[in-house]
C-alpha cells in the first residue's frame, strides 16, 4: 500500500483546489503540497465550458496553469484519485484505490456535481449535463447548424448553452418549471430582460413547464411535457448542482448546505479547511453563511483558505460577484440578488440596463448589469451608501457622480 505525507493535502482538483494550493505555496515556500483529484485532467476552470470552449473545442483557456507551473510551484498532482474517507485522528485520507495520504492540514475542495432526476433516465450521449471537459466535448460535437436542442432549466448554464447553440445555428427550446428565467437568483424585471434578449437570439422559452420524462433513442430524444412530446437531437439538463459533502459529513464536520467555514476557510476541525463552491462561508452583505457557485469563490475564497491552512491566516471578505456571457450579451451581478427587496432599473437602451438593489433604508446592497458592465466599478463603490431612488433611476445621471466623496477618494487612491 502506497503512503505519502504532505503538510498541505487538498482533496479536489478543480479551480478551488488549484487556487488553495497556490495560496498555500505563497504562504509557505517550504511546505509539501499535493492535490488529489478525481478527474484525470490538470485542474481547469469551468466557465469557458459553456462559452468559448463549447464553440471551439481547441479553446484551451480553461487550463489556466500548465503542468510545468505546478512543477515549478512544487505542487504534486494525483489525478484520477477519489478520496473516500478521512481519519481525523490519524490525519489520513484514504482513496478508492486503497492508497493512504497523511496530512498536516487538509483542504476540502470537492465542489459539486450536477443535479439529475430519475425521469431524465441515465445520462447518455444525447441526454446530458454540462460540468466537465468530457461533457463539453460531447455537447460541442453535437451542437451544429439545424440541430434540435432542448435545454431543461433556465438557469445561467442552460441559458449560456442556449445562446451558444443559437450562435451555431441550432434550433433551441428552453423548458423552465418556474415562472421566469433565472428565477432562483434574479428579480422579475431583470429576468424578463434576459428572457427577451434570449428570445431575440431565436431561443424559444417555455415557462411554467415541467418535464415529465426524457427518453433517449438511437435517433434522438423525446421530451415529454404535459400531454405534448418534444422531439430533439439532444437534451441538455441544467437544473442546478448538489455539493459534494459526503466526505465532510462522514468525517463529522459541521455541514449545512455546504461545509461550514469561518472567513479564513477553517472548518469545525482546526486542521481541516474547505475551499470553493463546497463551502458555506461568511458573505459580505449577508447575515448568514452561504454556499455560492461562482468563479470568484473558487478563485478568491480558495486562495485565502490555502494561505490560512499554510499558516498565514487570510480572511476572505468580498462582495459576491458573478458574470454570465450569453451570446454577445454580458450579465453581471454584485451582491446577492435573492436577498434584495427593492430594485431600481436604469434603462439605457434596448439591450443595456442596470438594476440597483436598495434596502428599506435606501442603502445600496447589490447590482445587476445587462450589457452595462461598466457600471459594476461604480456599483462597488456605491455598496453600503444611501441613495435617492429617483437619481439612481435616471440613466442620464452618471453613477459615478452619486459616489459619496469619501468613497470616491478611496476608490481613486
Ligand atoms: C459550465 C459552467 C460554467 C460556469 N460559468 C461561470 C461563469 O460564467 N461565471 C461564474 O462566476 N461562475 C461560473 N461557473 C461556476 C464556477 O465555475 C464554479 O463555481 C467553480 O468551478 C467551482 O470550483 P470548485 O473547484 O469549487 O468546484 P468544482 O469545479 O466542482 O471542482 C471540484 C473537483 O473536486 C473533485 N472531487 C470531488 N470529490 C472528490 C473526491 N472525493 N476525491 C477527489 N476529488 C474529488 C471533482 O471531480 C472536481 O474536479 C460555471 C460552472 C460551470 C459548470
Amino acid at each position: 500500500m502506497q503512503q505519502s505525507h504532505f503538510d498541505i493535502l487538498i482533496i479536489g482538483g478543480g479551480q478551488a483546489g488549484r487556487r488553495a494550493a497556490e495560496g498555500a505555496r505563497e504562504a509557505s515556500p517550504s511546505a509539501t503540497i499535493a492535490i488529489l483529484g478525481e478527474e484525470i485532467h490538470l485542474p481547469y476552470d469551468r466557465p469557458s465550458l459553456s462559452k468559448e470552449r463549447l464553440l471551439d473545442p481547441d479553446d484551451d483557456r480553461c487550463f489556466v496553469r500548465q503542468r510545468m507551473d505546478f512543477d515549478e510551484k512544487r505542487i504534486e498532482l494525483f489525478p484520477g484519485q477519489c478520496a473516500v474517507s478521512i481519519d481525523r485522528q490519524a490525519h489520513l485520507v484514504r482513496t478508492e484505490e486503497g492508497r493512504e495520504y497523511g496530512y498536516g492540514r487538509l483542504i476540502l475542495a470537492t465542489g459539486s456535481r450536477v443535479r439529475w432526476l430519475p425521469s431524465f433516465g441515465v445520462p447518455g450521449e444525447r441526454v446530458m449535463a454540462l460540468r466537465t471537459l468530457e461533457d463539453c466535448a460531447n455537447l460541442s460535437g453535437r451542437i451544429r447548424q439545424g440541430a434540435r436542442i432542448v435545454v431543461i432549466g433556465a438557469g445561467f448554464i442552460g441559458l449560456e448553452v442556449a445562446a451558444a447553440a443559437r450562435q451555431q445555428g441550432a434550433s433551441v427550446k428552453v423548458i423552465e418549471a418556474g415562472s421566469s428565467v433565472l428565477g432562483r437568483v434574479f428579480p422579475p424585471a431583470a429576468a424578463d430582460h434576459v428572457a427577451r434578449l434570449q428570445q431575440e437570439m431565436g431561443v424559444e422559452i417555455l415557462l411554467d413547464t415541467s418535464v415529465r420524462q426524457v427518453t433517449e433513442g438511437p435517433d434522438g430524444v423525446a421530451v415529454e411535457i404535459g400531454v405534448e412530446t418534444l422531439r430533439a437531437d439532444i437534451a441538455v439538463v441544467g437544473i442546478g448542482v448538489i455539493p459534494n459533502l459526503e466526505l465532510a459529513i462522514k468525517a463529522g464536520l459541521d455541514v449545512v448546505d455546504g461545509i461550514m467555514v469561518d472567513k479564513e476557510g477553517r472548518s469545525s476541525d482546526p486542521d481541516i479547511y474547505a475551499a470553493g463552491e463546497v463551502t458555506a462561508h461568511p458573505v459580505l452583505g449577508c447575515d448568514r453563511s452561504r454556499r455560492l457557485e461562482s468563479w470568484q469563490v473558487a478563485e478568491e475564497q480558495a486562495y485565502a483558505a490555502g494561505r490560512s491552512a499554510a499558516g498565514s491566516p487570510t480572511a476572505y471578505a468580498a462582495w459576491p460577484w458573478f458574470w454570465s456571457d450569453q451570446g454577445r450579451h454580458n450579465i453581471q451581478m454584485l451582491g446577492l440578488a435573492d436577498s434584495c427587496a427593492n430594485w431600481i432599473a436604469r434603462e439605457y437602451d434596448h439591450d443595456r440596463c442596470s438594476f440597483v438593489a436598495l434596502d428599506d433604508a435606501h442603502t445600496v446592497t447589490g447590482m445587476i448589469t445587462i450589457n452595462a458592465g461598466g457600471d459594476i466599478g461604480a456599483g462597488r463603490r456605491l455598496l453600503g451608501t444611501t441613495q435617492d431612488p429617483a437619481q439612481l433611476r435616471d440613466p442620464e445621471a452618471s453613477l459615478r457622480s452619486l459616489i459619496p466623496r469619501r468613497a470616491a477618494a478611496q476608490g481613486s487612491a
